[in-house]
């Protein structure tokens, strides 16, 4: 099994989710006691949040490329992002480093396009739904064409990710308002829904996916398929990808309490 650096802490409540999804599908694929070989950076997020709210991505780059390089040292063989937003410095960071780097945007766009998905809405932060975003520019070299929510409901869905799930608060009002946004991206021709920010399948788990008039694309989960075939490549002969996409975060992960 070949080694995998991560990046993490952006926010650690993501992380810690993606570190179990990472150890389950290892578990799941190999059987026995096997669990994913995993070296990682985790930030201080508050750090990374002020360079974004001021603009200077190219510190935040820096950091990030820095932190990638002591991976590399430590003996990393590529570089998982464990943010969507902050792929907006991938190349940056992945250059710093010297590492190939997983591209969470490759792996959420190939579980689209499995399931024949062309125009599918977007959940994210404000950076990564921006019209020119990095994001949408990448979506469309796949062939997607996205839709975003309206703009005050767009800068709620930021607001909530900001203040709510990446300090774990996982709200009810929260989570009625993302299902609001969902059914009205359907009602413009919207196939599914991207889960475009790494703590977003915290809110939206199995439960709302149920409530919900299209399917849910977790950008969390899809990473950390894409990054156990990877590590599994020439030890697993089991063909990749060869779980549903769409599918919501594994069930029976500890997770924060819904709070009233
Ligand atoms: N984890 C989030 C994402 O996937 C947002 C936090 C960040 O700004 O990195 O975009």
């Amino acid at each position: 099994m070949k080694l995998l650096g991560i990046l993490g802490g952006m926010s650690w409540e993501s992380s810690a989710h993606l570190y179990a999804l990472l150890n389950r599908e290892v578990a799941a694929r190999l059987g026995g006691l096997h669990s994913a070989r995993l070296l990682m950076h985790s930030v201080d997020f508050a750090e990374i949040e002020a360079l974004q709210q001021c603009g200077d991505w190219a510190a935040a780059a820096r950091l990030l490329g820095e932190a990638a390089a002591g991976l590399k040292a430590g003996g990393a063989q590529a570089l998982l992002l464990a943010t969507n937003t902050m792929h907006k410095v991938a190349d940056e960071v992945q250059a710093q480093a010297g590492l190939p780097l997983l591209h969470i945007v490759d792996a959420t766009a190939a579980a689209l396009q499995a399931q024949g998905l062309r125009r599918v809405g977007l959940l994210a932060t404000r950076y990564t739904m921006a019209s020119n975003s990095f994001y949408q520019e990448r979506m469309a070299g796949h062939g997607m064409e996205l839709l975003t929510p309206q703009a005050t409901a767009a800068e709620e869905v930021n607001r909530v990710i900001y203040e709510e799930l990446c300090r774990g608060q996982l709200r009810p009002p929260s989570r009625a308002h993302y299902l609001a946004c969902v059914e009205e991206m359907a009602s413009r021709g919207a196939q599914g829904v991207i889960l475009g920010c790494t703590e977003v399948g915290l809110l939206l788990d199995a439960e709302a996916q149920r409530l919900s008039p299209l399917p849910f694309f977790d950008s969390t989960v899809l990473q950390a398929r894409a990054a156990v075939d990877w590590m599994l490549a020439d030890a697993d002969s089991a063909p990749l990808g060869g779980k549903s996409p769409g599918e919501a975060a594994a069930p029976g992960l500890g997770r924060p309490e819904f709070l009233n």
